[in-house]
């Protein structure tokens, strides 16, 4: 059984192996997101888990309302009940009180004419009333209550079904369940949702030179931080995470380190070894195992990204560089996971329109995602600067960062005072 479907079992190398690292052409951002669309499907299957459990999920079907919303008629204030038709038109006129309706504890019997009961918020109408006056409209003389004119029949009071009908749509397919979901699925008497399958994605990194925490740093090495970036933006997107740890730059290694991910996930994740050098095998191992769908993008940082399919899986090899591994996630694997894990399109995070008081030197012909901080000026105006150094190896500027600012294809320089698009980290991680 395919465990994805794709919009079409299309090709992916069409033409083959389009754009491999010899091919001087890099790929413009938009049409590698493009082409990220067209040959990524949605995950089909799904499972039912106890709402308590279904935080960060994607519902796999519409959910309907089994009740009304308020199931009774009921105060919206503390208050007095009393039938609409018996307020004075002028003057004032007073009641006997009856008693009182708590919330959970209704009135037991009819009010009769010239009577009224006392109401908290949420309480169920008393049979015989229909309007509510506040409490502090009321004179309160023993068992008398004096009213006065000026109130609205109906008014103060929240019909049963007034928010929603029995069999209304309250969350499509294809929402993500937030803390705000939670809340109105349990408010519904909803115990149990059916959600997608969470998606399986395989990780590893590539290098010689890396090493993992405990281990010891010889001269040369460094520590595999890829692995924590990655591992930590797929657990935000509630993903099954199988860490295949590092891979040594040998042919035979990577080979098999495919084969495994792709055995065992629907998207497999690389880091490093994706460039041209002599120990990168990452794309002659998918073009020998899979199919390439694209090599270079005309974006900064992360040029080297690859984009394929290993069998069933979905394939990206991010670059090495640490901070380009970021943006690549965030800008392309992102959206891709997304789709596969059947998210409906939400508005996409909306892009700023921002002064920046920072120069970006710039030259026509990419995207480039500068890391920045987006801040308000002491009179209230918002503002941008870049977080100083570019270098993609440099990760304190993605944690100094609280946004990127998109540079365009055709835009040049930036000179300060210049607006600029804006994509907070807020909402997008
Ligand atoms: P590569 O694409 O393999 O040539 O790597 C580019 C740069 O990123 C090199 O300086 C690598 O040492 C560095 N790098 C690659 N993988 C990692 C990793 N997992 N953690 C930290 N740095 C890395
Ligand atoms: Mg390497």
């Amino acid at each position: 059984m395919r465990r994805v479907t794709a919009p079409e079992d299309r090709e992916l190398s069409d033409p083959p192996l389009l754009g491999c690292y010899d091919d001087p052409e890099l790929l413009p951002a938009a049409k590698a997101l493009a082409r990220i669309d067209e040959h990524v499907g949605t995950l089909t299957e799904s499972e039912e888990v106890e709402l308590r459990d279904a935080l960060g999920r994607v519902l796999a079907c519409d959910l309907r309302s089994p009740i009304a919303v308020p199931g009774h008629t009921n105060s919206a204030m503390d208050g007095y009940a009393f039938a609409g038709s018996e307020l004075p038109g002028e003057g004032t006129r007073s009641f006997r009180l009856l008693g009182t309706a708590w919330a959970g504890k209704p009135f037991a019997g009819e009010v009769p004419s010239g009577c009224t009961v006392r109401v908290m918020t949420g309480a169920m109408m008393p049979a015989g009333t229909d309007t509510v006056v506040m409490q502090e409209q009321v004179e309160c003389t023993g068992d008398r209550i004096a009213v006065t004119s000026g109130h609205r029949i109906g008014q103060n009071v929240r019909e049963a079904g007034e928010d929603l009908e029995p069999g209304a749509r309250v969350a499509s397919e294809g929402k993500r369940i937030h803390p705000a979901e939670l809340g109105l699925l349990a408010s519904l008497g909803i115990a149990r949702v059916r959600v997608r399958r969470r998606l399986r994605v395989a990780t590893f990194s590539t290098g010689d030179e890396l090493r993992s925490l405990g281990e010891r740093l010889d001269p040369g090495t460094i520590y595999d931080s890829n692995r924590y970036t990655i591992t930590g933006m797929l657990r935000r997107l509630d993903t099954e995470i199988i860490d295949l740890g590092v891979i040594r730059d040998q042919r035979a290694a990577i080979r098999s380190a495919f084969a495994e991910a792709a055995e065992r996930a629907d998207v497999v994740i690389s880091s490093g070894g994706a460039s041209t050098g002599e120990a990168d095998y990452v794309r002659e191992t998918l073009g020998a195992l899979g199919r390439v769908g694209f090599w270079r993008i005309a974006i900064r940082p992360g040029r080297p990204l690859a984009f394929g399919r290993v069998r069933d899986a979905v394939f990206f090899g991010l670059p090495g560089n640490p901070v380009a591994v970021m943006v690549t996630f965030y800008q392309f694997v992102q959206p891709a996971l997304l789709r596969l894990m059947g998210q409906r399109p939400v508005e996409a995070t909306p892009l700023l329109r921002v002064t920046c008081r920072s120069r970006l030197r710039k030259k026509p012909g990419r995207v480039e995602y500068y890391r920045a901080l987006l801040s308000r000026e002491a009179d209230g105006t918002p503002v941008v600067h870049h977080t100083g150094k570019t270098g993609s190896g440099l990760l304190h500027t993605m944690s100094d960062a609280n946004c990127f600012i998109l540079l365009s294809e055709e835009s040049g320089t930036v000179e300060p005072g210049a607006e600029v698009d804006v994509q907070p980290f807020f909402g997008l991680v």
